[in-house]
């Protein structure tokens, strides 16, 4: 079977040798007949001069299979009529888990007092993570590992997601119950996939139904939170801090309020990798359902986004 690789040159030297050893009968290319090819492996960045990638030559292909989680780029590309899988990998599965669950942590015992400000602060007792109420918006495989993640470390975790699917060991509120799911967020982690229902979810009215103080960590996508509105709460002591790692313009430009916000952490879009190693087992794995013609896994909705 044979794959185009249509990613930056960068990734080549460490996913063609992954790609080729977890499916030895691949044939990877990055150059050659669009028509010939049977799938398409696709990341964000590519075509590297910024164009939209055009995938109409690729008549043959099957199946493109995105190395990314979070599909917004390529989900509404209009010349895309081939299925269109997500990735989901347990490597990108676990760096998210220790991306929030350290920040959680943070927040949680309140590191940052313990600035070096030569002040012996022993005044107050550290709390316990059973004290503290973590609410997570999108029980997806992210957000469904986190929780679990940090009800293990014994947080009060909640679960917000559309369907209010099931999660086991955690309560998960449904998409009519958003507003009792903030309510409850003393630390709100957010792991929602960009599309037109999550865009400008978290706005002035909804930051303000946070209990005051809490802390927000957004590893999920920038267009949820509006940015005004989170200066805004900040500014005013609403909201105690935020941990933001994805922006609606990345690299965050240079001259951006987020940089120089003392209630801002910016983390550069490092939450999660997806590793080639773990990552692609699936990617031969549907590899050989297209070409069996077995249903894939982790297709996108393209009428979700997600
Ligand atoms: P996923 O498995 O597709 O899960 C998405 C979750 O969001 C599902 O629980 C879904 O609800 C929920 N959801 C979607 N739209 C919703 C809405 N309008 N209202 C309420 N809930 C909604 O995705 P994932 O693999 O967990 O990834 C989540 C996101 O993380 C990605 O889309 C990407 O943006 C981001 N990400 C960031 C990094 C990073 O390094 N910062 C790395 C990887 C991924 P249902 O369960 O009801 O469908």
């Amino acid at each position: 079977m044979r794959a185009f690789f249509a990613a930056r040159s960068a990734m080549w030297s460490d996913w063609a040798p992954a790609l080729t050893a977890a499916c030895p009968e691949l044939d990877l290319a990055r150059e050659g007949d669009p028509a010939s090819f049977d799938a398409v492996i696709h990341a964000p960045g590519y075509p590297e001069d910024g164009t939209a990638m055009d995938f109409r030559p690729f008549t043959r292909a099957r199946l493109v299979q995105s190395l990314w989680a979070g599909v917004e780029r390529i989900a509404p590309n209009p010349t895309l009529t081939q299925p269109l899988c997500r990735m989901v990998d347990p490597g990108l599965a676990q760096g998210m888990v220790e991306y929030c669950a350290g920040w959680v942590l943070r927040a949680h015992l309140g590191m940052d007092r313990y600035a070096q400000d030569g002040i012996w602060r022993n005044d107050t007792v550290p709390p316990l993570a059973a004290e503290r109420s973590v609410v997570v918006l999108g029980m997806g495989e992210l957000g469904a590992a986190v929780g679990r993640a940090l009800a293990a470390l014994g947080f009060r975790v909640t679960g917000w997601s559309a369907s209010g699917r099931p999660v086991e060991g955690l309560e998960v509120l449904p998409g009519s119950r958003l507003d009792e799911a903030l309510a409850r967020a003393e630390i709100l982690v957010t792991l929602l996939p960009d599309t037109p229902d999550t865009r400008d979810l978290l706005d002035a009215e909804r930051l303000a139904r946070l209990p005051r103080g809490a802390v927000l960590i957004n590893p999920g996508r920038g267009t949820l939170v509006v940015e005004e509105a989170l200066i805004a709460a900040l500014d005013a002591g609403r909201l105690g801090h935020a941990v933001l790692d994805v922006f609606r313009t990345e690299p965050l430009p240079a001259g951006h309020p987020f940089w120089r916000h003392p209630g801002i952490t910016v983390t550069p879009h490092i939450a999660a990798e997806t590793r080639p190693t773990t990552a692609a087992r699936l990617v031969a794995e549907n590899l050989r359902r297209a070409m069996d013609g077995r249903p894939l896994l982790y297709q996108v909705d393209r009428n979700r986004g997600y």
